[in-house]
């Protein structure tokens, strides 16, 4: 089987790889193995260490690595150099902060002493996906590692390169031989390593359909996982927010990443009093992106990652458009090689239509018109992810009952949905479980170990 590295921009191929074969996964899971066990036990000042050399060696390939993002997946290179500091954030925050997120908890009970001490899990199998393909599995090492645990990545089908690029930032950074590894295979092998006993748990992150399959084999195997997954999230405009702002900000939350982020906003809920203007300037700021070459500083949005979300975008903007919504912008694949997309506004959008009910991972805004803030959190609600959602009104006190109402795994109120390593980020309902960042997202990939001890018997 070849592995095909093919740059979306230009249709060209940039690079074929044969798949691991089998004898060279089962050499990798050994030696991975092995090197956890040492890991676990390497003393914690030495793990962090580590960690610190993956960020300053981060900073200092950005210049290889970003290009390499944007030649495989068609991002814009000012966000591919985004993403490659991000990844050494993550890296640094928990070198300062997993010393203190693993510390010991004591717990007052009828014990002398009883804590919760977090033990390393294992070896980590990452599957993972390609729209940010340094930061998806960057933000899951981190912690993984800190916690005295391995990890195996199977990075998405076209994005090889950049899946090779990480191991060879970790062999650059001094790791344990093998600690983190990367597998060269399909997804038809994901089922054969969830179940090998070499692998402890699994962080999946991709589209649901595929995060079913890995929680049922996960569920099979009695192996912990975490799943994130799509989203459709809401992006509420109340009549009193600061329209011109949220307008400027819902550019931004639907059109970056050339619109394929899971936390993307992808339903505009306006108040009906303000509709008209909302639409207005945020059309205003969409016709002011710069659709082209993404290896370009000028271009804002640059190609699609596969010419098949291209055809599978389109379709559910002329679905919708067909179902009665109304085509403000773009709504058409641009001409020429590559899998480039109109940036497109769809208006009067309806919750039965395609572009509210389904996850549409691409360039293109559905807005929904309410009459008040009750109805646009029972719509925020009325679909089957619960990821992220944007509030914006210049009520915080309303704003904070409210967000309390939205089903979702953050609610970000006046301001831009966006990871972090300092917050906690999963979702809810078919958007996954589990939660990556923070303390959380380390204590996920830890036994939580209860330490009992009575009174000292002589
Ligand atoms: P995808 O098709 O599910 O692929 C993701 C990864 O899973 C790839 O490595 C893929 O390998 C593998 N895979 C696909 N089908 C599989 C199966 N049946 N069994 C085992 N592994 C399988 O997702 P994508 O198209 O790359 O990414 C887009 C989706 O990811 C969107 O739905 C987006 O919302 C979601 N996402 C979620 C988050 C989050 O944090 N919640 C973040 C980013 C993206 P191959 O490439 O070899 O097929």
């Amino acid at each position: 089987m070849s592995i095909d590295s093919i740059n979306p921009a230009t249709d060209g191929v940039l690079a074929q790889f044969d798949a691991h074969d089998a004898a060279t996964v089962d050499r990798k899971l050994s030696e991975t193995s092995t090197a956890q066990r040492e890991w676990a036990n390497t003393p914690i000042a030495e793990r962090m260490a580590l960690l610190r050399r993956v960020a300053q060696t981060l900073r200092a390939q950005k210049a290889e690595l970003a290009p390499l993002a944007t030649l495989e997946m068609g991002k814009p290179l000012s966000e591919a150099l985004g993403e490659v500091e991000k990844c050494a954030w993550n890296f640094d925050f928990y070198a300062d902060a997993a010393p203190g997120f693993l510390a010991d908890e004591v717990v007052a009970s009828s014990a002398t002493d009883s804590r919760i001490v977090y033990d390393p899990i294992g070896t980590v199998l990452a599957v993972m996906p390609w729209n940010y393909p340094y930061w998806q599995v960057m933000r899951a090492a981190a912690p993984v590692l800190a916690g005295g645990n391995a990890m195996v990545l199977k990075h998405a089908s076209n994005v090889p390169q950049c899946a090779l690029a990480l191991e060879d930032i970790f062999k650059r950074a001094g790791a344990p031989a093998g600690l983190f590894t990367t597998l060269l295979v399909g997804s038809g092998e994901v089922a054969g390593l969830i179940a090998d006993p070499r692998i402890s748990a699994v962080t999946f992150t991709g589209s649901t359909p595929a995060g079913r399959q890995i929680a049922s084999q996960a569920g099979q195997a009695l192996k912990k996982q975490v799943l994130e997954l799509g989203g459709s999230d809401p992006f509420i405009v109340l009549a009193d927010a600061d329209i011109e702002a949220a307008a400027a900000v819902a550019v931004k939350a639907r059109f970056q990443n050339t619109g394929q982020s899971c936390i993307s906003a992808k339903r505009f809920i306006v108040e009906q009093a303000v509709a008209e203007r909302f639409v207005e300037a945020f059309c205003a700021g969409v016709r002011q992106l710069v659709v082209g070459d993404p290896m370009q500083a000028r271009s804002t949005q640059g190609s699609m990652a596969k010419r098949r979300l291209r055809d599978e975008l389109h379709a559910q903007v002329l679905a919708s458009v067909q179902q009665g919504a109304r085509l403000l912008t773009g709504g058409s694949p641009v001409d020429g090689p590559g899998a480039f997309y109109a940036p497109t506004v769809l208006d009067h959008v309806t919750p039965d239509m395609v572009a509210a009910q389904e996850e549409t991972f691409g360039p293109a805004a559905a807005i929904l018109r309410v009459a008040d803030a009750e109805e646009a959190v029972r719509i925020a609600n009325a679909t089957n992810f619960g990821l992220g959602a944007a509030l914006w009104t210049s009520d915080l006190d309303r704003a904070g009952q409210l967000a309390r109402r939205i089903e979702a795994g953050a609610v970000f109120v006046n301001g831009l949905v966006a990871s972090d390593p300092r917050l906690p980020f999963g979702g809810i309902k078919e958007s996954g479980y589990g939660r990556e960042l923070g303390k959380l997202g380390l204590v996920e990939f830890t036994n939580t170990k209860t330490v009992w001890t009575g009174p000292a018997r002589t």
